[in-house]
């Protein structure tokens, strides 16, 4: 079976977040189970750097404005299509905006760009490349569907995956002349939304079948208070939606190999995480004892709660944990976080920026992971934080929902509990399971058995590869029947 994937982010190549650790890692877990992924990506520097035969394999001698051509390239064990529009991607940055954090003006233009790309493809351009289905991924490549049905691939099945609903791609109706597409696309059920071009609506109006990162955000997006203004039409659609929790890639997140680790360890061999947690404690400049640490990898949003983090930093101190903090994002809510730690010097430690190594230390010698998210697709964080024995504190919803099972008396003593969940989602909830966290922290031995369970979980992609084939074959005899 081939399957191609269009994605404006792919790990190890370029990544601001969790989309580029599944678009990585889901062709390698198909790899084995008979479906062959090829990815369509854009050709930023990085991308174009990664690749030194360049032969094209396609080109545009107009695509948005400017030359293309599309190279059919191996990186590593990735297989992909690297779109290279110069005038679209050959920008210093980031994949959407300045490095100052603008979003680029024409990031309509160039996404669309791509998913023609990904249409064309579809639709048989390249010679000896016929894809059985598309898989597109958030708005950026959500036009990919579009084009498909108005063009030449309407029989081709297809599926969006929804990583975040919070990003939708939504511009004014004056760009509608140049995205290249039939007057008739510009209705109620095509692109047309709230007056302008919906992006991901126009994605997930034209899918055959929508994915989402779990179960229960695949749930909670049909109500109006997570739907974004979509719930109406994922309601619409509700018998083609579908929640496949994301794995990880557990040859990278393996605290036995881990490079950036100062100790590998095993949950055998628990006590070597010491030497980690001693290197978080330098980093962070944090006092040396046995307090647990508890930290923070996210981005610094509102979505992930860290307004509600910041809020109750003295109230997680008194409870006796300290704080390693590593995100960047909002610079309102960096700054209440740096002003914590300067309160608490010693208590608190905040690192702004996106260090992957860092992030790696901090699993594999940190007590626990807090994620406070408003909501939360999937999460990757408390995944890893499973997988290293740095004990999970979750919000209750979406993906963290779906993969922690909360230290409550019965959990315990059952030896099933893997980490610790509130609800609702705000600070006096959170402050409780900091309490609970230290307290267990206080028995070795239950925490030992906590953090022992969350590392034989699995969370590899293996099970959840299968989901999505399970689907592409659902996707497959829908077109032959
Ligand atoms: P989202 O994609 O919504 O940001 P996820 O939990 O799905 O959230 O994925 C976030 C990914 O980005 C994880 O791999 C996490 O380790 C990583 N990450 C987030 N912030 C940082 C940071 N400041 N430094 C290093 N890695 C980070």
């Amino acid at each position: 079976m081939q399957v191609l994937s269009v994605t404006p982010e792919i790990f190890p190549l370029i990544k601001t977040g969790g989309l580029a650790d599944v678009t990585g890692a889901l062709p390698i877990a198909l790899a084995s189970k008979g479906v062959a992924m090829r990815t369509l990506i854009p050709g930023y520097p990085v991308v174009m750097d990664a690749f030194k035969k360049k032969k094209a394999v396609y080109q545009y001698p107009l695509l948005q404005g400017g030359k293309a051509s599309v190279h059919a390239v191996k990186i590593g064990e990735l297989e992909l299509f690297v779109l290279d529009a110069p005038h679209l991607f050959d920008r210093q940055g980031g994949p959407y905006g300045t490095a100052s954090g603008s979003d680029w003006p024409d990031n309509w233009r160039r996404f669309a760009a791509l998913s023609q790309v990904g249409g064309d493809i579809a639709g048989g351009a390249i010679s000896g490349y016929q894809p059985d289905i598309v898989h597109a991924h958030d708005w950026q490549s959500a036009m990919t569907l579009a084009y498909m049905r108005y063009g030449n691939a309407i029989g081709v099945p297809s599926l969006i995956t929804v990583h975040n609903l919070a990003f939708q791609g939504q511009f004014g109706s004056g760009i509608f002349g140049e995205l290249g597409l039939p007057g008739v696309a510009m209705q109620l059920d095509g692109v047309e939304y709230y007056g302008g071009v919906g992006f991901l609506k126009a994605g997930l109006q034209a899918a055959w079948a929508i994915t989402t990162v779990s179960p229960t955000y695949a749930q909670e997006i049909r109500s109006p208070e997570f739907g974004m203004g979509l719930d109406g039409l994922i309601n619409m659609r509700a018998v083609d939606l579908y929640g496949i929790v994301n794995g990880i890639d557990v040859d990278i997140w393996n605290p036995a190999t881990d490079k950036h680790l100062v100790a590998n360890y095993s949950a055998e061999t628990l006590e070597a995480r010491a030497l980690n947690r001693k290197a978080v404690e330098d980093r962070f400049s944090l006092e040396p004892d046995d307090s647990p640490i508890v930290c923070v990898v996210s981005r610094v949003t509102w979505q992930k709660g860290m307004d509600i983090l910041a809020a109750v930093v003295d109230g997680i101190v008194q409870r006796g944990a300290r704080l390693a903090v590593l995100g960047s994002g909002d610079a309102g809510l960096e700054g209440s976080l740096l002003a914590a730690a300067a309160r608490h010097r010693g208590r608190v430690g905040v690192v702004i920026g996106y260090d992957e190594a860092l992030s790696h230390i901090m699993q594999g010698g940190c007590d626990a992971i807090v994620i406070p998210s408003r909501f939360e697709p999937c999460g990757l964080t408390q995944l890893y934080g499973l997988r290293y024995g740095c004990v999970p504190v979750v919000a209750r919803t979406g993906g963290l929902a779906d993969t922690i099972i909360d230290a409550n008396e019965a959990a315990l003593s059952a030896g099933v509990a893997t980490g610790f969940q509130f609800a609702p989602n705000n600070g006096g909830a959170l402050l409780h399971a900091i309490r609970r966290l230290v307290e267990a922290h206080a028995r070795p031995a239950a925490w030992a058995s906590i953090q022992r369970q969350g590392m034989k979980a699995d969370v590899s992609w293996d099970k959840s590869a299968d989901k999505y084939v399970e689907l592409y074959r659902l996707l497959l005899s829908k077109r032959t029947a």
